[in-house]
């Protein structure tokens, strides 16, 4: 059976994540609380909900439950995104890929159950800084 995925927070790095997930054909909810970005996605996700995501009520009629995927893309409200991140380890979701936004919250979204965090500048970063090597060390 093909796998389902939710994106919450419709951001650069979320936006980025639901782009490519429907362009390799997955089934992706996106949710923001934001309207205009909801607007957005309408016709990229297979379906766009407005949705405060700390909501658990909201969470549990989205039918968030049957998605195998979640990934959790808030990243300014860390109270948000901590809160969010916990609600969906509570709701038994299998796997929950998380954007850091310091290394503060990093360590309590691994305390709490998140099972991929990530820090995208941070991560880039260090990618480019290894490809910038790599690339001078052929071009000597
Ligand atoms: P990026 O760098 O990826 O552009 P960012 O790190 O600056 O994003 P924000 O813009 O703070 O992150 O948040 C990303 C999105 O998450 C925003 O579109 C915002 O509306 C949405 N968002 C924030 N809180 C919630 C929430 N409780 N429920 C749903 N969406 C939320």
């Amino acid at each position: 059976m093909k796998k389902e995925y939710a994106v919450i927070g419709l951001g650069r790095f979320g936006g980025s994540i639901c782009k490519e997930l429907n362009r390799e054909g997955m089934e992706v909810l996106a949710i923001d609380l934001d309207e205009d970005k909801v607007n957005e996605y309408k016709d990229i996700a297979s379906h766009a909900v407005i949705a405060d995501s700390t909501d658990e009520k909201v969470l549990k009629e989205l039918g968030i439950r049957n998605i195998d995927h979640v990934i959790v893309a808030i990243g300014d409200n860390i109270q948000a995104s901590i809160l969010t991140t916990l609600m969906l380890k509570e709701l038994g979701i299998m796997k929950i890929t998380v954007k850091a936004q310091n290394d503060y919250h990093e360590k309590v979204l691994n305390k709490i159950g998140a099972d991929q965090v990530v820090h995208p500048e941070r991560d880039m970063g260090k990618r480019i800084a290894h490809s910038i090597i790599s690339n001078n060390v052929l071009d000597y």
